[in-house]
């Protein structure tokens, strides 16, 4: 069994549902996930913000106009009578419904709610263009089966023994649709795995079922050596490890959701991406064997906070530097890159919800200065064969950029540096000129 995961885009208007037809109407079992319609999660973000503002009003006006675009789009997706009757009134059914939190309290339970309405659409109306042109498949309902626990963390256990039984269901069946993002929390209630999190859904779904691979489909032909935004030329990797994807996935290559490789990589599920647009390209194929070392790509993530604390105390002492994780572990902030020297050590953040108070509980400890505006310039690669050249490649290419701070060592995987966030951009140009030989 496959998992193929389509984005927004992919399932984005009645043509774009009706090409997909292409990729999945084939003999070989598989359980597709799919996003909500492009645009729909935002409009129904928009939509939950405006009734926590008490401004049913302008709830109303956007549920509106989501419903206007539902409504446009089945017209040109069905060309039967009882197709579109069923599409009108499934439509009828989750507009009626978002309307219904217009009229009542507003919490953060009714928010979820709102948000599941996304992924519940575009998969009936999928399923009923399905039907329509006498393609069997299966609608698999992801509130059923997909679920986290009180930490918010998927609960394999259940999703594996609940997936089950779902698909037992169906036993002669090849082709299941389902809703990415969507699942029950540790109450009983409608929940989300974040945004973006269809990915996710779709690796849980790969690990839970072992399937064969997990194919996330999206519109560019794989992971890329460098960012296309903002670099002229740039290639796709055909082959990744799994730590070299997730490093790239985090680091800010958008085309995967960074959670979406762990589940695959505990059970060693190949993680395929492709792109609906060009299906017969090779995209990128991410396993546990890939053993070409070298480097590989370069991603950048802004909006970082560079964070240095000096101390006296910290010369010839320990326990130091528990004291200070302690203060960010208390105020639930990640750290992501860290050095240190003798008397003082630099680490950074990306989120910086909590720096203020992060900020006066450092203070206890010696003098903090605070960069803003970082970005950190991630350098992507197996560097455990020769051992030797890589350090001087990324930082012979480097040398025309002011670096704030250096991390090596931490995996064979990655050398990250940090820089000014207006200097993001030269930096990937740089490193794009010096290691990949692209002008
Ligand atoms: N529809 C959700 C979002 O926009 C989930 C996803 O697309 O992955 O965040
Ligand atoms: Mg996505």
């Amino acid at each position: 069994m496959q998992v193929l995961k389509f984005g927004g885009t992919s399932v984005g208007s009645a043509e774009r549902m009706q090409a997909l037809v292409k990729l999945v109407a084939n003999p070989h079992p598989k359980i597709v996930v799919l996003s909500a319609m492009s645009g729909t999660t935002n409009a129904l973000v928009e939509i939950a913000n405006a009734l926590y503002n008490k401004e049913p009003g302008k709830a109303n006006e956007l549920i509106k106009k989501l419903e206007e675009k539902y409504l446009t789009e089945v017209a040109k997706l069905y060309k039967a009578e009882v197709s579109l009757n069923k599409g009108k009134q499934l439509i009828n059914y989750h507009f009626d419904y978002l309307r219904s939190f217009t009229l009542d309290m507003f919490t953060s339970n009714e928010e979820k709610a709102i948000l599941a309405q996304g992924e519940l659409l575009s998969t009936a109306l999928f399923h009923f263009y399905l039907e329509e042109i006498g393609v069997k498949s299966v609608l698999l309902p992801s509130l059923n089966f997909m679920r986290i626990d009180e930490n918010e963390e998927p609960d394999l256990t259940y999703i594996e023994n609940n997936l089950q039984l779902e698909l037992a269901k169906n036993q002669e069946a090849n082709l299941f649709i389902t809703q990415g993002y969507i699942c029950r929390n540790a109450f009983g209630e409608i929940d989300n795995l974040k945004r973006g999190g269809s990915d996710y859904t779709a690796s849980l779904i790969g690990a839970a079922i072992r399937a064969e691979e997990v194919q996330i489909w999206t519109d560019i032909d794989g992971m890329h050596n460098n960012d296309p935004r903002v670099v002229n030329k740039t290639h796709p990797i055909h082959e990744l490890s799994f730590d070299e994807a997730a490093e790239l996935a985090y680091f800010g290559a958008k085309i995967l959701h960074p959670t979406c490789i762990l589940p695959a990589q505990k059970r060693n599920i190949p993680v395929r991406l492709l792109n609906t647009m060009q299906p017969q390209a090779k995209g990128t194929i991410i396993t546990s064997s890939n053993h070409n070392t070298g480097i590989k790509a370069v991603a950048a993530k802004d909006g970082i906070t560079a964070i240095n604390i000096k101390s006296g105390r910290m010369l010839l002492a320990y326990g130091f530097l528990r004291s200070v994780f302690e203060v960010f572990e208390r105020h639930k902030t990640p750290i992501d890159m860290i050095t240190t020297s003798e008397v003082a050590v630099s680490l950074t953040i990306d989120n910086a919800t909590n720096l203020p108070a992060i900020i006066k509980e450092l203070e206890a400890f010696g003098n903090v200065e605070i960069d803003k505006d970082q970005a950190i310039i991630c350098i992507v690669g197996d560097f455990s064969g020769e051992k030797k050249g890589y350090a001087n490649k990324v930082f012979d290419a480097l040398k025309e950029i002011p670096i704030r701070m250096i991390s090596y060592g931490g995996s064979a995987h990655n050398i990250s540096v940090l820089v000014n966030g207006d200097q993001k951009k030269d930096a990937l140009i740089a490193l794009n000129k010096g290691i990949f030989n692209y002008n």
